[in-house]
């Protein structure tokens, strides 16, 4: 277990309480109003599957920071190696005197990611600054402008990951004009495509061949730099796309020398049950972005992919002040340890069976759930207006808000807003999991809509 902290929901007070009430008001005098916050409740201490307030509220983690403390919070092996490297040094700046810690997280992502071709890395801060590098590199490599990426993207808040992500509120509403050279071609939405025709949701090639043509027609492969996509969409709705989908864009970029890009920012380092979700379908992306769930909680970012196209960039194109930061490192290196030392693959199976089996027998009494999906330690509801297809949004606002004041951390997501996401720590008991599980459905049984 990841700390000491006892594992136990547990509300000493209304939600939110006095302490963390008091706090917000000081948050919301001194902190821009730009920063909003999912619950008002002010964090002091989170191991395991719960996360402890200032006023001794104790609330079922299933959020992990969104998804990013996969191997739970403060994670003993993450702790130490932490520990002993704020001892030795904070930062020299990797691009004036290096240290091994980078050097041994690139062999460690050369080594876990797709494919058993020459590999190599380069480490940044965030996930959003690690898209903007994968695209550099990509542009470096091929010569080429222009990048596709898919509706409902996400892929960051910084002016050109602003213009990849789809989704205008509330991620790019008044703050353009945005980078250029960027298309968007349409997804396989399983959920939604059945909608349409039965036989196109299940079929990813037919998915990938509509997506293929507007890229064809709309940009063209001599222009394409690189196509980026998320093999299972995070902040869009966790939509996984048909079988096929995926196989067939690598493919396409691959003969029509197109660098394929995996954002796997939210979907890496075992939170689906692989440790990335390209590995579910075989897919080897040209190049691979991760952030998130890569160092336990310490901000770090990558990109990985084959040598050849890594090594475009002249030297010093690449880099930052604080990319790769020793501290950030040694938690990067405590993580994979621990992935690997405690069957967190396996584990995050173990996770999904226990998720899709609760909720799919909630969708059996519920026709607000119009779908059930993702994969590992990442599954989502989509909910709807009883009997139709409609999304509704406010639904999933009640819910989660209900839900937070029952002691339980749940996201919502999507581009209409109504998906509510299960994103557990790993590190999170069956107890705990079931549990937040029963609130979720006694919730959905009290919210009318
Ligand atoms: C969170 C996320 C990003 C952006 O990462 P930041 O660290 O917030 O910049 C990019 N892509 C995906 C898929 C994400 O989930």
């Amino acid at each position: 277990m990841a700390s000491s902290l006892e594992q136990r929901r547990h509300l000493a007070t209304e939600i939110p309480g006095p302490r963390s009430t008091e706090l917000m008001a000081r948050k919301n005098s001194a902190v821009a109003s730009g920063i909003g916050v999912t619950m008002p409740v002010f964090a002091v201490e989170a191991g395991g599957g719960i996360v402890q307030d200032v006023d001794g509220n104790s609330f079922i983690d299933l959020g992990s920071g969104i998804a990013v403390t996969t191997i739970g919070n403060s994670a003993p092996r993450v702790v130490e190696a932490v520990r002993q490297q704020v001892e030795a040094f904070t930062h020299t700046c990797f691009m004036i005197t290096p240290y091994e810690g980078y050097v041994a997280v690139a062999e460690a992502l050369n080594r876990l990611t797709p494919g058993d071709h020459e590999k190599k890395s380069a480490l940044f801060n965030s996930g959003a600054e690690a898209v903007e590098n994968a695209i550099k590199i990509a542009r470096a490599h091929t010569g080429k402008q222009a990048v596709v990426v898919f509706d409902h993207a996400y892929h960051g808040r910084t002016n050109l990951t602003m213009a990849m992500t789809a989704k205008s509120m509330p991620y790019k509403s008044g703050f353009g004009p945005f980078a250029p050279e960027v298309y968007r071609a349409p997804l396989s939405y399983p959920y939604r495509d059945a909608l349409l025709s039965k036989e196109g949701a299940v079929d990813g090639e037919l998915a990938a061949r509509r997506a293929i043509d507007v890229i064809e027609k709309q940009v063209g492969a001599g222009n394409l730099a690189a196509i980026v996509i998320e093999p299972i969409q995070g902040e869009g709705g966790f939509i996984v796309p048909a079988d096929g989908f995926l196989p067939a864009l690598s493919a396409w970029c691959t003969a029509n020398g197109v660098v394929f890009v995996a954002d796997e920012v939210q979907t890496g380092f075992a939170r689906t049950g692989a440790m990335f979700a390209c590995d579910h379908e075989g897919v080897v992306p040209d190049l691979i972005v991760t952030a998130k769930g890569i160092a336990g909680g310490l901000p770090l970012s990558a990109v990985t992919g084959r040598a050849e196209i890594m090594d475009a960039s002249h030297v010093s194109g690449l880099g930052g002040t604080y990319g790769g930061n020793p501290i950030a490192c040694a938690a990067a290196l405590a993580t994979i340890e621990t992935i690997e030392a405690e069957g967190l693959l396996e584990r995050a199976q173990e996770v999904e069976r226990v998720l899709l089996d609760g909720l799919h027998r909630l969708q059996a009494d519920d026709d607000r759930i119009g779908d059930v999906r993702g994969r590992g330690a990442m599954i989502a509801v989509e909910l709807v207006r009883s009997g139709t297809d409609e999304p509704d949004a406010d639904l999933a606002r009640a819910v989660a808000a209900s839900a937070h004041r029952a002691g339980v951390i749940v996201l919502t997501c999507g581009t209409y807003g109504n998906v509510l996401r299960l994103l557990p720590p790993l590190a999170i008991s069956n107890e705990l999991l079931i549990e937040g599980l029963d609130i979720l459905t006694r919730t959905f049984s009290e919210v009318q809509s």
